[in-house]
């Protein structure tokens, strides 16, 4: 695809730009409840101990923190990312019964099909219907297609940066039209931009969770952390046949920071 095909796509599939850019993201389901961080004041994040191929881990796990430190302490809003201890697993799902962990890792043998090509990195949330309330959120990055790194190396997609845009989904944030936003829908390898967030991104922050509306707790993810991918206790009885999922929890996988890539024409 050539750039300005690129282009051409991001305007077709684009709305026409609303008075306010930033976006909360919803349900899919009628009638389409915000999603949000509900009841807790924070959002405790959980990278796998493999990192990504490309980085030394301890220089992943900084750029990882400060991508998602970039949303805490917004003055005006109350909600903040957390670091819970490294994972030995961790996956992009969550247990109905049985703890969870909001798990960042990348995937660097396949990058599923039935994820958005070209896709930088996707954030999957798992929400309440009924009221849009975020209970598990995974952000998972493409090391199969892209390589990663920490200095804004053209060639190489940043990790801080990609992290702070991520960060925004997990939040409940969706792509925003304004200009140079972190939760813009592009970005590309060697792209830095994305580490400050601008007036739209703290307008949408400050929105969804006002500093008045702060409920004073900071909860551990649904049902516990699970650093392991310990399963689902056996006495759970959600194994039995016949048994249904809840009809409140399921997997949106919500946005991927899509890739402008430039492909020469041979
Ligand atoms: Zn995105």
């Amino acid at each position: 695809m050539t750039r300005l095909a690129c282009l051409a796509l991001t305007a077709a599939l684009l709305p026409a730009a609303p008075a306010r850019a930033w976006v909360q993201a919803t349900t899919r389901e009628e009638p389409h409840q915000p999603l949000h961080v509900a009841d807790s004041n924070c959002l405790p994040m959980t990278l796998h101990a493999a990192g990504s191929d490309d980085v030394a881990f301890e220089e992943v796990r900084a750029a990882v923190e400060a991508g998602f430190g970039v949303w805490n302490d917004v003055p005006g809003a109350y909600v903040a990312f957390t670091m819970t201890p490294v994972a030995s697993c961790c996956r992009a799902e969550f247990l109905q019964q049985g703890a969870n962990a909001n798990c960042v890792r990348w995937l660097e043998d396949d990058w599923p099909d039935e994820y958005p090509p070209n896709g930088i990195a996707l954030t999957t949330i798992t929400y309440a219907v009924e009221n849009g309330a975020i209970l598990d959120a995974d952000i998972e990055y493409n090391g199969v297609d892209f390589t990663f790194g920490t200095d804004c190396a053209s060639g190489r997609v940043d990790i801080w940066n990609t992290t702070a845009h991520e960060a925004g989904h997990a939040l409940g944030l969706d792509h925003s039209t304004a200009i140079g936003a972190t939760m813009r829908p592009r970005s590309y390898p060697g792209d830095c931009d994305l580490r400050d967030l601008t007036a739209d991104d703290t307008e949408g922050l400050t929105a969804i969770y006002p500093a008045a509306g702060d409920p004073g707790t900071c909860l551990e993810p649904r049902g516990g952390l699970n650093l392991d991918c310990s399963p689902p206790p056996d006495d759970c009885g959600c194994r039995a046949p016949g048994a249904r999922p809840a009809p409140w929890a399921l997997p949106l996988a919500l946005t991927a920071l899509a890739a402008l890539r430039l492909r020469r024409r041979r």
